[in-house]
């Protein structure tokens, strides 16, 4: 909190944090709003004494720290003036800032029913509107037009907040502000069809559809729910086999991030994406939010699965299991090491949103709906379903072992739909006998009597196939069902593996953790392990399978980003 109060004028004697919380970085005060959602999420759900207190003690010196106008920040109000006369240069994305504040604010009244966070967020939300309603058509549309490579007036999901604050509230002007920010040459062209994606940058967009998804759900206006619908399909041919996407823009600034990272390519076109650069963290925890609201939609079975395929490739792979430190970007070419966070040095964004993605890792291994629960990932978990009077255990032994078990609690008898996705399903029973089953759209039906203690075992099928890298031939990441695997060491060809040969050239090793071994005429039996287990060694993910990979190529640019904005301005 010590820039917050340097800001306000109150004395602070604590050590600065440094990276882009550090006195000096224009992004300083975006960490401790996703820190104040993290503490919130993980207070209500771990009923948390400690992390409540402290969320308390966050939103205490922010409300000493909020200015009569309602301006919050650890940066100064000029930086707003700034970027109202420079659009697009001399500052470093404030009302991204912004809104990483109001967002933590409003966690901590949803989640722990605090009555000043809320307060605080409208008042910040007041502020905001003061400013917007000053500005001339054209203005507005200068500084929220984020078309430009390596943008530095990416406002992040504020939009979407405005509307959590109008969803909480009623009040019509926190919609019509939050409108604002749906900005029309983005979502105004995918719900015409076009693929505007190539060289906008990736985490700057993701939220603004977030953003128009929530909106379609306040307001129905078909519109929104079409360009989301058109926009997932376009980020489909930018994604990676762990789910995520951004890698380098097709034209770039030299020397600054689109060059490597962060945008989004030509459709299609990941062949030279791998530049140590790809697959930006934050967008990955972005990508999520955009796929719940889509299954809720949908219901579909590819939607659960790119779900799935991102919490264990592309979320837990974000932090180290080791220390909770997260990376930036998570690199998939040759001999790829991973990069995580310096503990007071870093606060890269993706530091900020990856340890808010960690307090929520629960999400999304079981869904409901009326009378029927589903059952996304075979993940260990418990499960209360208030609306049923029942509590689920689940108990699984996946990746390492192809086993769950499913355990009811309840008081009494409970009739419900008990849905599992099929494919990754070789055996199911109850109670240890066969059950009959209905199977539809990719799902396995079990609707039935459950009664306290019945057991449901789950045989696992997770089938080893190839991902082939979009746009380029003979690259392809190898998955074991959901597990995304990354080659140990030095890499080297894997000349003719193919879907057909996977089997006996890829070896599961007889061990109590996944491994294999690759089994090939040209190599010295590689080690395969998940992804999201690899700490420091060397891997690959994307073989080669034609022997023409690229060499080795290290990335840290953005990483350095607040040194490299700083110089710019
Ligand atoms: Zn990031």
């Amino acid at each position: 909190m010590h820039t917050f109060k340097i800001n306000a004028g109150i004395p602070s004697a604590a050590q600065p944090l440094g990276g882009w919380e550090d006195p000096q970085c224009g992004l300083r005060g975006h960490f401790v709003g996703h820190f104040l959602s993290a503490c919130s999420k993980l207070a209500f759900a771990d009923r948390d004494g400690w992390l409540k207190s402290k969320a308390e003690e966050i939103v205490d010196i922010m409300a000493a720290c909020a200015q009569p106008n309602g301006y919050l920040s650890a940066f100064e109000e000029e930086k707003l003036d700034i970027l109202e006369r420079e659009e697009n240069r001399n500052v470093w994305a404030p009302y991204y800032t912004l809104h990483k504040i109001m967002q933590g604010l409003i966690d901590c009244h949803l989640y722990l029913h605090n009555v000043t966070s809320l307060n605080l967020a409208l008042n910040l939300a007041t502020y905001i509107h003061g400013r917007f309603e000053k500005l001339s058509f054209w203005k507005m549309d200068g500084i929220l037009r984020c078309t430009k490579v390596n943008p530095v007036n990416e406002f992040g999901g504020i939009g979407d907040s405005l509307y959590t604050l109008y969803d909480i509230t009623g009040d019509t002007r926190l919609f019509e502000l939050g409108g604002l920010f749906d900005r029309e040459y983005f979502i105004g062209h995918l719900e015409a069809g076009m693929d505007v994606l190539e060289n906008l940058h990736a985490n700057t967009h993701l939220p603004m559809v977030i953003a128009a998804m929530h909106r379609f759900a306040i307001s129905g206006e078909a519109k929104y729910k079409k360009a989301a619908v058109r926009f997932y399909e376009f980020v489909g041919g930018r994604t990676f086999a762990n789910g995520n996407n951004s890698s380098k823009a097709t034209e770039y600034i030299a020397g600054g991030v689109s060059e490597k990272s962060e945008h989004w390519g030509r459709y299609g076109m990941l062949g030279d994406a791998l530049t140590g650069g790809e697959s930006e963290s934050c967008c990955a925890h972005n990508t999520e939010r955009i796929l719940e609201r889509l299954i809720e939609w949908s219901g579909s079975v590819q939607h659960l699965n790119h779900l799935e395929t991102l919490k264990y490739n592309a979320v837990l792979n974000s932090s180290s299991a080791q220390t909770g430190l997260s990376q930036y970007h998570q690199l998939m070419g040759s001999g790829a090491v991973k990069k995580f966070s310096d503990p007071y040095d870093s606060f890269w964004c993706c530091t900020a949103s990856g340890i808010e993605a960690m307090s929520e890792i629960q999400k999304n291994i079981w869904f409901k709906n009326d009378g029927v629960i589903l059952v996304n990932a075979l993940i260990s978990s418990a499960v209360d379903w208030k609306e049923r009077n029942v509590r689920i255990t689940q108990v699984s032994g996946f990746p390492d072992k192809l086993t769950s078990t499913l355990k009811i609690e309840a008081t009494e008898p409970v009739s419900f739909k008990l849905m599992l996705k099929a494919d990754a399903v070789k055996a199911v029973t109850v109670n240890s006998g066969p059950i009959t089953f209905e199977q539809a759209n990719g799902f396995i039906v079990i609707e039935r009597m459950f009664h306290d203690q019945d057991k449901i075992d789950i045989e696992i099928d997770a089938n080893m196939h190839l991902i082939p890298l979009q746009g380029a031939e003979g690259i392809a990441a190898v998955m074991y069902g959901p597990v995304l695997l990354a080659r140990i060491g030095p890499n080297r060809p894997v000349s003719g593996l193919s879907e057909r040969n996977l089997n006996h050239t890829i070896i599961k090793t007889d061990r109590d953790r996944l491994a294999f071994s690759i089994q090939h005429n040209s190599d010295d039996e590689a080690l395969m392990i998940p992804l999201f287990r690899v700490e420091e060694e060397e891997y690959t993910v994307y073989l080669d399978l034609m022997e023409h990979a690229a060499e080795a190529r290290q990335f840290t640019y953005a990483i350095d980003g607040s040194k490299a904005y700083k110089e710019e301005a």
